[in-house]
């Protein structure tokens, strides 16, 4: 008797143990001067829909028991083969006229993590990251070096010219001839400067993945790397205390490393998620000038959307809730 009592009690905590974390996903699609008057009905539509679209793709991975970072790479690419955001197709020129692009991962488990930076041929910038992470001894590659290993780890290449779109085009053609054109849908005023995506992703075992990809700031210097492709700056992920993706004025995030501040934070001062944020995103960055935003989550699933612009493109869904996409301030 006693002894069936005991072994039906391990096997309750075997179960209990066991339990399953609670699913989440929250992604951006970049910060900027978002703002509803410079936005037609259309083009909002079509953002909210690719972000709903990004948000369960990426879900979709989790509830299916995938892996966070199989999530966060779900999600991205959705966004990287829509010319809507400023990353894959649709990414940014530089100041020669051509498409630099960087991304990067990571997972909280191991603190393995993977990024190519400048990379000119690779459809999915993101897929290369994770190849760095997986299969190569290395964090971070870059140029000519990253496009080849991405060929040579058999993903998809392009032209450079595939990541055109007129909408970008223009938009460099007014900043590099400092002079205001009248475009159809005017998103100049919105996001000429920024436009990252992102994602962070938590799976049922409770590791956490971040990931993000760019085409970095429009009219850049040729060979400049931004935030996205540096691991704490652009990126961070510790199944400790949270991950994080970034998006904004690059070289801010980077001398601030703000994505491993505010894990650390998280970690060593034992504040609160919205809290770390807050004061880095609110107070350090805007002290310094450093314009942008984060997502993020911490190890219990719970979801972080912070920013000092007007707007930042963004999302969530959890195993408690459904998919709920914003842009504006509070909508
Ligand atoms: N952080 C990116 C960069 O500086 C730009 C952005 O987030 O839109 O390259």
């Amino acid at each position: 008797m006693y002894k069936t009592v005991w072994i039906l009690t391990l096997l309750l905590s075997g179960t209990l143990m066991a339990k399953e974390h609670k699913l989440s996903i929250v992604i951006h699609g970049g910060a900027g001067t978002i703002l509803k008057k410079n936005l037609s009905g259309k083009k909002e539509a079509e953002i909210r829909a690719k972000l709903t679209q990004a948000l369960d793709a990426g879900y979709k991975v989790l509830e299916n028991g995938g892996e966070s970072t199989a999530a966060v790479m779900a999600a991205i690419n959705v966004m990287e083969n829509s010319p809507l955001f400023n990353s894959g197709k649709g990414a940014v020129y530089n100041k020669v006229g051509k498409h630099e692009l960087d991304a990067s991962i990571m997972r909280g488990s191991d603190l393995q993590a993977g990024a190519v930076a400048g990379v000119k041929k690779t459809k999915n910038p993101i897929n290369a990251a994770f190849e760095v992470l997986k299969n190569s001894p290395h964090v971070m590659l870059s140029g000519e070096g990253a496009d080849k290993f991405a060929k040579q780890q058999q993903l998809e290449m392009v032209n450079n010219s595939y990541f055109d779109t007129d909408y970008r085009y223009q938009q460099w053609q007014a900043i590099n001839d400092k002079k205001e054109v009248s475009l159809s849908e005017d998103l100049l005023k919105t996001d000429s400067k920024f436009g990252t995506v992102g994602a962070v992703a938590i799976d049922i075992n409770g590791t956490i993945a971040a990931g993000t990809s760019t085409g970095g700031m429009t009219n850049k210097a040729f060979g400049r790397i931004g935030d996205s492709p540096i691991i704490g700056a652009g990126t961070y992920a510790d199944d400790r205390s949270c991950g994080i993706s970034a998006t904004g004025h690059g070289e801010y995030f980077i001398r601030y490393a703000v994505a491993h501040d505010i894990c650390a934070r998280v970690l060593y001062k034992k504040n609160g998620l919205n809290q770390a944020a807050n004061e880095v995103i609110n107070q350090e960055l805007v002290k310094a000038g450093g314009d942008g935003g984060i997502i993020g989550l911490d190890n219990k699933g719970n979801v972080v959307m912070t920013f000092n612009t007007a707007g930042m493109y963004r999302g969530f869904k959890t195993s408690e809730k459904k998919a709920q996409v914003f842009i504006y301030k509070t909508n």
